[in-house]
């Protein structure tokens, strides 16, 4: 599943199957994101968000990723950013 959608950096977490639907759980493998503020790594996570991207179909299904988007909170500037 995670090589069906060829994206780098993405893993497939889970997949449900629906009759025309697939349900893809996803999320991005790296475990730190840069600070849009102050351009600094951090590592410290803040809190996960799901939000549904409705996507490609594949073989006339309709794929729907659920993507875990991760919220990290700045060690610098204290402020909390999402990844990309
Ligand atoms: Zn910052």
């Amino acid at each position: 599943m995670t090589q069906l959608l060829n994206l780098p950096g993405v893993i497939v977490e889970d997949s449900l199957e629906r009759e025309s639907t697939i349900i893809l759980s996803v999320r991005a493998t790296n475990k730190t994101a840069v600070c849009p503020r102050c351009d600094r790594k951090s590592h410290r996570l803040h809190q996960n968000k799901r939000h549904l991207v409705k996507d490609l179909p594949i073989s006339n299904r309709a794929v729907i990723l659920s993507v875990n988007r991760r919220q990290f909170k700045c060690e610098f500037c204290r402020k909390p950013f999402s990844e990309i």
